[in-house]
């Protein structure tokens, strides 16, 4: 829960859609806070979306694999997550795998 924009409570709750504060009766609806959207940026700093293609643009070393994901590999329709390895994809002969998203570039 979000704390209260306008006494910073930590009591907040939510009821029918909208976060409510005890403590001074503020009501507020969730497209109010400021969540920051996650972004995503590839090798050039274009920002990658749900759903790209990207292609691979160095070998990566894959643990528990024989070989690497060599340069130039295609990954077809990314999805972006949290954390150090931020995009989540399938490689062909690899099978479902995290990659780092300054080691790919937008098609
Ligand atoms: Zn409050």
């Amino acid at each position: 829960m979000p704390n209260c924009p306008m006494c910073q409570s930590e009591y907040t709750y939510e009821d029918r859609g909208l976060f409510v504060c005890p403590e001074c009766g503020h009501e507020w609806s969730e497209s109010e806070t400021t969540e920051e959207a996650m972004v995503v940026k590839d090798s050039n700093g274009n920002v990658l979306q749900e759903g790209d293609s990207v292609t691979v643009i160095k070998d990566l070393k894959v643990k528990g694999a024989s070989g690497a994901i060599k340069q130039g590999t295609k990954v077809k329709n990314i999805r972006l997550v949290e954390g150090d390895h931020n995009i989540d994809c399938k490689v062909d002969g690899f099978g479902p795998m995290k990659l780092k998203s300054e080691f790919v570039k937008k098609l």
